[in-house]
């Protein structure tokens, strides 16, 4: 069998759709949106339709979408500008709230602003399902809080967060809501007003479009101080040249799985289910990790008692079976996992965290032969760390 690609949330294959849409923006239409001439126009057209197109998509208007070059930019931006702005409006405003399990791309940001910028930051607990109590997220803000940072849903394990009742309360406390759903796109639809967001990062990778594209949201009317400096690009709130091609690209990926997450989402669930199932009957001391329920569909994460997390990726590997042992940007990091580690998930367990997340390709054949294989690989591992001592 080909090798199998089960690491959807580290990045996803360009859908056909977005790669036709990319290609003349490359030769034929390259110029840049900053220029007056007629290929200028030509980029600022094609930027205006694409900014328009994921405006519609998350419920929010053209002028309140910004291109960057990933989701970590996106984050950065968006976190650093807020609380830099709220301080200079009113310099009360220095507290910040965030929840353990972040990406780094949100928490490196808080805790530079926390300790390089002077910032009071409150990292809340998780519970064992990696998730954040609403309430504990009510009890922390005070008249100091400029901003409350809680992802949409976890990269590691999955949990989804309820991001809906917190952005109502920061809304009710006049507190800025900020959240990281850069997992979600391919499998829920996000509308920016219903959930009372006022900033979001998105990167274009994780939904079936090119590396290299980022989106951030920000509500109208944000408070935001640019903190890259340049040329006044995307009406001064990010410098930088545009990136045309993986604009057009980045919002025709978003109508690709607008059009195909729901089917996607029930069909991926129902295997994801099996892939578990079968996993959880045929290995001993293994468990699920992240919320049984509240998770993404697409998403299996699970923790191997005494097995090392890298030598099991390794040896599936050697199968032809692509996976993740947490979030890609932490592999080759030997200690567990900070997201395990908040979770309260004990070091024994913790080192053996595996994250098998499904795409739009992955067939019934390829989880059955995961099932079928994965045993094999836990055993093989488990002997040579016995050997090993
Ligand atoms: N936030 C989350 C939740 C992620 O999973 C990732 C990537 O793994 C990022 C941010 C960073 O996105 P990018 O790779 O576009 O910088």
């Amino acid at each position: 069998m080909h090798p199998i690609y089960l690491d959807h949330s580290a990045t996803t294959p360009v859908c056909h759709d977005a790669v036709t849409a990319m290609l003349p923006y490359f030769h034929e239409h390259f110029g840049n949106s900053s220029s007056l001439h007629a290929f200028g126009r030509d980029a600022t057209a094609a930027l205006d339709a694409a900014r328009a197109v994921v405006a519609c998509e998350l419920g929010a208007r053209p002028n309140e979408i910004i291109f960057t070059a990933c989701g970590t930019e996106s984050d950065n931006l968006a976190l650093r500008g807020a609380a830099f702005a709220m301080r200079k409006r009113n310099p009360n405003k220095t507290h910040l709230i965030t929840a353990h399990a972040e990406h780094h791309a949100v928490a490196g940001t808080l805790h530079q602003l926390r300790d390089w910028f002077g910032f009071e930051l409150t990292e809340l607990p998780v519970d064992t399902n990696g998730f954040v109590n609403p309430d504990d997220v009510r009890r922390a803000i005070r008249p100091q809080t400029a901003l409350v940072s809680v992802m949409a849903a976890n990269n590691e394990v999955g949990t989804l967060q309820a991001i809906g009742k917190i952005g109502a309360l920061c809304r009710e406390h006049s507190v800025l809501f900020h959240t990281d759903a850069v997992q979600c796109p391919a499998y829920m639809t996000i509308d920016v007003k219903q959930l009372n967001i006022d900033l979001m990062a998105l990167s274009a990778h994780k939904f079936y479009g090119p590396k290299g594209v980022g989106i951030l949201y920000m509500r109208d009317g944000t408070p935001y101080l640019p903190t890259n400096t340049g040329g006044g690009h995307e009406r001064g709130r990010r410098a930088g040249t545009v990136n045309v091609a993986g604009a057009v690209g980045t919002a025709t990926a978003l109508k690709y799985v607008a059009k195909n997450r729901e089917v996607q989402s029930a069909r991926l669930q129902v295997l994801r289910d099996q892939l578990i199932a079968g996993i959880l009957a045929d290995v001993s001391d293994v468990r699920l990790s992240g919320h049984p329920q509240q998770r993404l569909p697409h998403h299996a994460s699970l923790l191997f008692k005494d097995v090392d997390g890298e030598m099991l990726l390794m040896s599936l590997d050697v199968e032809g079976i692509a996976v993740s042992t947490g979030s890609a940007c932490t592999s080759g990091n030997p200690e567990p996992s900070g997201v395990l580690v908040a979770m309260g998930i004990a070091h024994e367990w913790a080192l053996g965290g595996l994250r098998i997340t499904l795409g739009y390709d992955t067939t019934e054949a390829e989880i059955d032969y995961v099932i079928r294989t994965l045993p094999k690989c836990v055993s093989r591992v488990r002997k040579a760390m016995h050997y090993i001592g």
